[in-house]
């Protein structure tokens, strides 16, 4: 019997994640992870035969997303963010694109600084924030706090897996700075944000897989964002730099709050690449 080839497994997941409304592309992704190769090389052996255990596994896995909406990362362990690769589950937020954002202009903001910064990622989930800007941002001191005690293992994992140095501690948003009296030039978060009416309007992927804890904020998705500008008032030095990722329909909302306890900021919004309102940025 001739051996099924790589293309041909390909296109039967295509079509059968395509059938269960599912992004075609998770099969590249999914039999790239069993066959174990890298993404150049997976596209050069397109017409070489696949071992049986290895279509077992990889069918096994099209189903359980096709079916139950499991994210593609919680089946390989990983996501990618700023070229690096994070181990993910069930207890921290899948890494997004548009956090990659929020980063990359914290590291422009940094950047102009002649000064060794203190940084803090506030609710840190898999670490994503705070152990990209320590590893581009050699001269930073960087803490990332954490109400969840299993994401915070997994960002502490991951900080070791990428050898970063990032000083996590355990406690509500900024509570724990303030407890230690630390106090930071430069405070960033991508907080849950999403009100609670909105959870219906969530694809399945997110709202059964994403912690709920890293998603939803009461007040309309406001409440993260209140507390934080709130506890920000011990902790922010004199000009420091808040950096929130937004939700698009908050900027309006989230600068009145910025306004509110420091009304001698400068604060603007900054879109994504899909053009939504996506950062507030505040110089104090
Ligand atoms: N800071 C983490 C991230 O950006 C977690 C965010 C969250 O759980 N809301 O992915």
């Amino acid at each position: 019997m001739e051996q099924t080839k790589q293309y041909e497994v390909l296109q039967w997941a295509s079509l059968f994640l395509e059938n269960h409304q599912r992004e075609p592309k998770v099969a590249e992704i999914l039999l790239q992870h069993y066959l174990n190769i890298s993404r150049s090389k997976f596209y050069t052996m397109m017409r070489d035969p696949i071992a049986e255990d290895v279509i077992k596994l990889f069918k096994s896995a099209i189903k359980q997303h096709a079916t139950s909406g499991i994210p593609v990362q919680h089946l390989i362990g990983y996501e990618m963010f700023y070229g690096r690769e994070f181990a993910v589950n069930k207890h921290v937020l899948i890494p997004r694109p548009e956090t990659e954002e929020l980063v990359q202009h914290v590291i422009q903001t940094a950047g102009q600084h002649q000064r060794p910064l203190t940084i803090v990622d506030v609710g840190t989930g898999s670490g994503i924030i705070a152990i990209t800007l320590a590893l581009e941002l050699v001269h930073a001191t960087v803490y990332a706090t954490d109400i969840s005690t299993t994401a915070l293992e997994v960002a502490q994992k991951n900080a070791e897996q990428l050898q970063a140095n990032v000083t996590f501690l355990e406690g509500d948003f900024l509570q724990p700075l303030q407890k230690e009296n630390i106090q930071a030039d430069i405070v960033v978060s991508n907080p849950p944000y999403i009100a609670r009416a909105e959870e219906a309007l969530l694809a399945d992927t997110v709202k059964n897989f994403d912690p709920e804890l890293a998603l939803f904020a009461e007040d309309n998705g406001l409440a993260a964002y209140r507390l934080i500008i709130e506890q920000s008032k011990k902790v922010a030095k004199r000009h420091a730099v808040l950096a929130f990722e937004i939700g698009d329909a908050q900027s309006e909302a989230v600068r009145s709050l910025i306004k509110e306890t420091y009304p001698t900021s400068n604060v603007h919004t900054i879109k994504d690449i899909n053009k939504k309102d996506r950062i507030i940025y505040a110089q104090l």
